[in-house]
């Protein structure tokens, strides 16, 4: 980048769904000086390590800097053309359904609200999911089932009131390391204050934690599920509560059925004595928060865990008070942010339902769009599964790079290979997914580009930029709306900026709802160009006419009631506690190994960031299998060796590591390595894409592989 002049800005973190505020100041010799915003409400000055070496990633080496055409340079106006030409033409000759947008956690707000709407009002097709498909859509399941609506009750202040933190499927160390931090903080200043980690591996996370129970994969429904008809036996129910602001407590009860604490250990391969001191601690703990992450959502049963999670703060009352509530965190930057807008196959903008005729009339003329998709639309996995099979004839893939990070990669890969028109949208120069795009656009990075992001907590923060674009990189937002121009809809995107995107997708939020459901942001409405940019972060819902947040005065949602439900209740889901999906996936064949993918600490997503800083480099160099003792023994490896992990679908060569933070009968590889490291270890063409029936999210956590020496 040519040298900027000298001045700080205030942004947000590239990475997790924590939303740290970051200080960006250029330097005259073309780095930048990266720092925690002490002001920010998410972090107060601090950062983690991926964080705060975000100065080391801003290099223009290996950026992509103009649109290509089956490799070779072209200039906008003919990509853009060929572009909508190609799109426009699948349209009339195939309908809406034979095209989709495969986006992602990485856009920001308002580049997800053009590609939305695009979609579902002007082409009038549903198909557009997003990377946050593999990472929350269980979560959003699961939050629709029981409350009504998409809304993350708590706050990260609530972690720090707490007396109990359940963790579940969560290595806060290392993936929400800020909100860890805090966490460990509080709890240092109050050491009463306990912590329970619920997890197959002893990750780095257990440190925090007085307990840590090694559950089986999968084995969460029936933990929670067995808590709850603990809390019935042990007097420990809220039946006020339940009396008062929900349904189906007997129905969530009788699901349960019999599960007494043997019964539950069995069930989950854990230890009866401390699944008793769980449920003893949990019973007589007032103020308990769970949170839960991939763990959770990254399985074929994750929309019951989240509600066998939520099942239990219901039925105590333990939800939108101070220190209290079941809490998702987010894997993505803008995870939240996506929802909001609706960007994803089976919702509409501002948290309505696609399936609701009304919500589609209130959308529809909003936009005056000529149509409304009037069903959900493909999720991730169907969505390429109709790539590989003809019905989808053209894709934009736009920040996202599913030919490493879905299941089934090397299905995937050969769908997009087979597809007649694919497009991709990268700042990056080289990606696996790139290899198989016709038309390849340079899209605006981190630094260079505005708009808003909502972290795990709805807050909603502003992303600025503080470089130039380089080279002919364009916002992602501008490139939509070129291509939506082209393909006849010029009157609908003709935007000055994000801040007129913005404001328009706060003004459908406020026309939508009307401030009587969840997401309302219709007092950040009518914002002019300075004050979006002056924009504070702040939390929603922030209707018209209130200072800040839900009626109650303060940021929770639910703390006397008000579900988003027709007649005001929560609803408790019976769970069934012995699926067979789970079992199957929980169970490896004998001498076979569940394999679990996850996240190291240092690295982000498949590494096109994070791998450009030698020091995030340094922590972990190359993807490992990380073994029990036991299991490296009988299978005759060694620390360092080298080994072939193998499931049907596919195979990665990686280094052993072995440790007894691991389960027996488990190893865990790491998801981030792709066959554009030398190193390879591309794991997730390993794993299966059998999907949660609700949620449609993959279960990434529990393939059956065989391991050996290379
Ligand atoms: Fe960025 Fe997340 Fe680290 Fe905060 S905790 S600095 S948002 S990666």
């Amino acid at each position: 980048h040519p040298a900027p002049p000298q001045r700080t800005v205030r942004t947000t973190c590239a990475y997790c769904g924590v939303g740290c505020g970051v200080l960006a100041t250029p330097k005259p010799d073309g780095s930048v000086a990266i720092a925690g915003d002490p002001d920010h409400p998410a972090n107060f000055g601090r950062l983690c390590s991926k964080g705060s070496a975000l100065g080391e990633t801003l290099q223009l080496e290996g950026r992509r800097l103009h649109p290509t055409h089956h490799g070779v340079r072209t200039d906008w106006d003919t990509a853009l053309d060929l572009v909508a030409r190609r799109f426009s033409e699948t349209i009339a000759e195939h309908g809406p359904d034979a095209v989709a947008f495969y986006v992602s956690g990485q856009l920001l707000t308002e580049d997800y609200y053009v590609a939305n709407k695009l979609m579902k009002g002007f082409v009038g097709s549903a198909n557009i999911d997003t990377n946050s498909r593999l990472c929350m859509a269980s979560s959003v399941a699961g939050h629709r089932r029981a409350f009504g609506a998409d809304t993350v009750p708590g706050t990260y202040e609530d972690l720090e009131q707490a007396d109990l933190v359940v963790l579940v499927g969560s290595n806060l160390a290392w993936c929400h390391p800020v909100v860890y931090q805090r966490l460990a903080a509080a709890k240092a200043a109050r050491p009463a204050t306990k912590a329970v980690l619920i997890d197959p591996r002893r990750t780095m996370t257990a440190d925090i934690a007085d307990l840590h129970l090694p559950i089986e994969s999968d084995g969460d429904v029936a933990l929670f599920a067995g808590l709850l008809a603990f809390l019935k036996s042990s007097d420990a129910i809220d039946t006020d509560y339940v009396e008062a602001h929900t349904r189906g407590f007997g129905e969530a009860l009788d699901a349960a059925g019999s599960l007494d604490i043997a019964a539950v250990a069995a069930a989950t391969g854990l230890d009866a004595r401390e699944v008793r001191s769980f449920y003893e601690l949990f019973a007589r703990t007032e103020k308990v928060v769970t949170v839960y992450s991939q763990g959770v959502n990254q399985s074929v049963r994750g929309t019951d865990k989240v509600n066998a999670i939520v099942n239990c703060h219901l039925a105590t009352g333990r939800i939108g008070r101070p220190g209290m509530g079941p809490f998702s965190i987010t894997g993505q930057p803008n995870a939240m942010g996506g929802r909001e807008v609706g960007g994803m196959a089976n919702m509409l903008a501002a948290h309505m339902a696609i399936e609701d005729e009304t919500h589609r009339g209130i959308v529809q003329r909003f936009w005056n769009a000529p149509q409304i998709a009037d069903r959900p639309g493909l999720k991730a996995v169907e969505m390429f599964r109709a790539v590989a099979d003809g019905r989808i004839k053209t894709i934009w893939i736009m920040g996202t790079n599913p030919v490493v990070s879905m299941p089934e990669a090397d299905f995937v890969a050969g769908a997009l290979a087979a597809c007649p028109f694919v497009v991709v949208s990268d700042v990056v120069e080289r990606t696996d997914t790139l290899k198989y795009a016709a038309i390849s656009l340079p899209a605006a990075a981190w630094g260079e580009k505005d708009g808003t992001v909502t972290n795990s907590e709805r807050r909603i923060s502003r992303q600025r930029a503080f470089l130039p674009l380089p080279g002919e990189a364009r916002p992602d937002w501008w490139i939509v709306c070129e291509v939506a121009r082209r393909m006849g809809a010029a009157g609908a995107f003709s935007y000055s900026g994000p801040a007129a995107i913005f404001d328009e997708h706060a003004r459908l939020s406020a026309e939508a709802n009307g401030g009587s459901r969840d997401f309302d942001i219709g007092g950040l409405a009518g914002l002019d160009a300075d004050a979006y940019d002056a924009m504070a972060p702040t939390q929603w819902p922030r209707p018209a006419g209130a200072a800040t947040g839900p009626a109650n005065g303060d940021t929770r949602f639910f703390a006397s009631g008000g579900f988003y439900h027709a007649d005001g209740r929560a609803r408790f889901v019976p769970v069934e506690v012995d699926a067979p999906a789970e079992k199957a996936g929980a169970k490896a064949a004998p001498g076979g190994l569940i394999l679990n993918t996850g996240r190291v600490r240092d690295h982000w997503h498949t590494m096109t960031r994070t791998g450009l800083s030698p020091r995030l480099s340094a922590h972990i160099a190359e993807p490992y299998a990380e073994l029990h003792p036991a299991d490296a023994a009988r299978l005759g490896l060694g620390e360092a060796d080298l080994a072939v992990v193998v499931s049907p679908r596919g195979s990665a060569v990686v280094r052993v590591l072995v440790s007894g933070r691991q389960r027996p009968g488990s190893v865990f590889v790491p998801m981030h390595w792709s066959g554009q490291n030398a190193s390879g270890g591309r794991i997730d063409a390993l794993v299966g894409s059998a999907t949660d029936p609700v949620s449609g999210q993959p279960g990434l956590k529990a393939t059956r592989v065989d391991v050996r020496r290379f």
